[in-house]
């Protein structure tokens, strides 16, 4: 990568919002210095608003091709999940490695013209329909490293340990095979996919993502935590009530005091889903430095609940954000539902806003460092030093004409949407341009040939 510069009108830098910035980028994508005040270069790029993009910290790439599908009610009225566990599996019997990777490739295209500059992919699809492994136990990630090839997206692999039906050990069935595997099969999985990792550039990041409390055993968490001693560790917790109800019932706590009682929670750690928490189990959180790995959108989707977010900020708490299930690609609209889901609760206005801060700004910002924490990746903020993972504001649009600071943010937010991103950088990787991937064609043509080719098989 050859060195450049960013002339940002406006931009967010550590030091708040300051006026006609100069960013410099080195060669090896990192941010070497940030000066306001100044004058636009030779070789610049030129932005309106400069920002940190913030990581989408959980997604499942395959699950993209489901979106819109799973709408309607099933035959048994309490089992409001019964179209979407259907389709799912009915999926999961068809999808090929080739299409996985054309899924991928698609969705991480839609994560960077939406603003993100990296994902977390927390990947359980392992083996082939029935449970068999593939010749390489490691296709299927190496599909979606493939794809971040393609799109040039900051990559963290989160590769998940899926071992159990449920907390009383008992084995995994149907569709569920394909997420098998055991503490062995998963440690040479593991080290296949860190080796083809290293192909990629080198702010890609390893993790482990032990799938749940209910699905892995107590001594594997405790073992597969231990593979790389600094890399993020994932884990859903809590996301629905049964899933809470069946911990408390074989292991006599709740899942986060679980995991707090056995674990030491700390910065590593970003837990997915914190939909059904007590209070005490928001404060430990909190204290934790954990990351708080919200999904609003999904979660409104699959009607999970609501995160205690008024209550996790004042105590300092740390979140991000992912698209999870991946039915609505929107950094703008999953801020902002996670703001509206706390107003429609508590009746309310600005919850999550502090008497120096707009929510914009709270929401943005700490999803751009608890993004940067929970991806394993040195950005979320604009200063030298930190990886050039940027995203620019189209400040001419219609709904930022005359706004400054704060309001850029709230208009964005809860204004606009994605169609205000003009550029994206990861780690200085040049790849959203006037809204739109370098490659956004050839991604476009090959993931409709998939959904063409899958919906008829459906
Ligand atoms: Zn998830």
């Amino acid at each position: 990568m050859q060195s450049f510069t960013i002339f940002a009108e406006q931009a967010l830098t550590q030091a708040g919002w300051q006026s006609d910035v100069l960013v410099s980028v080195d060669t090896d994508g990192r941010i070497a210095s940030v000066e306001a005040q100044r004058e636009p270069s030779g070789h610049t790029n030129k932005a309106a608003v400069l920002l940190p993009s913030p990581a989408n910290l959980h997604s499942h790439a395959f699950q993209r091709a489901m979106a819109g599908l799973t709408e309607r009610r099933g035959p048994d009225p309490r089992d409001t999940f019964w179209t979407w566990r259907e389709l799912m599996y009915r999926f999961l019997e068809k999808l090929t490695p080739e299409h996985v990777e054309a899924i991928a490739a698609f969705v991480q295209m839609e994560m960077l013209e939406a603003g993100y500059a990296a994902v977390g992919e927390f990947h359980y699809l392992h083996n082939q329909p029935g449970g068999e492994a593939y010749a390489n136990p490691a296709e299927l990630s190496l599909r979606i490293i493939e794809a971040a090839k393609q799109t040039g997206i900051g990559l963290t692999l989160l590769p998940v340990l899926y071992q159990q039906g449920g907390c009383d050990g008992r084995a995994l069935q149907g569709g569920q095979m394909r997420f098998a595997n055991s503490i062995n099969s998963y440690t040479a999985l593991h080290e296949t996919a860190s080796n083809v990792l290293a192909e990629l550039p080198p702010d890609a990041v390893m993790g482990v993502a032990p799938h749940s409390l209910r699905a892995v055993s107590r001594e594997d968490l405790a073992e597969v935590i231990t593979f790389a001693p600094s890399a993020p560790v994932h884990m859903h917790i809590a996301e629905q009530t049964a899933e809470v109800e069946e911990v408390e019932a074989a292991w006599g706590r709740r899942p986060v005091e679980w995991l707090f009682d056995n674990h030491e929670v700390d910065e590593r750690w970003c837990l997915i889903h914190c939909t059904q928490m007590q209070p005490d189990e928001t404060t430990m959180l909190a204290r934790s430095h954990a990351v708080a790995g919200l999904c609003p959108i999904t979660e409104s989707s699959l009607g999970d609940g609501i995160f205690e977010g008024a209550n996790y900020l004042t105590q300092a708490g740390r979140f991000g954000v992912g698209s999870d299930s991946n039915i609505r690609i929107s950094l703008a609209e999953e801020l902002r539902t996670l703001e509206y889901s706390q107003r429609l609760r508590d009746r309310s206005r600005a919850v999550l806003a502090t008497p120096d801060k707009s929510t914009g700004r709270i929401l943005f910002e700490s999803a751009a460092q608890g993004g940067a924490q929970a991806a394993g990746r040195n950005v979320g903020a604009i200063e030298p030093g930190k990886l050039a993972d940027l995203v620019a504001l189209d400040a001419h649009a219609t709904n930022l004409l005359g706004k400054s600071g704060d309001a850029i943010l709230d208009s964005f937010i809860f204004a606009g949407d994605d169609r205000l991103v003009t550029d994206v950088w990861s780690a200085g990787r040049h790849i959203v341009h006037e809204g739109r991937h370098f490659a956004h064609e050839a991604i476009e043509h090959r993931y409709r040939q998939v959904i063409t080719a899958l919906g008829e098989q459906l």
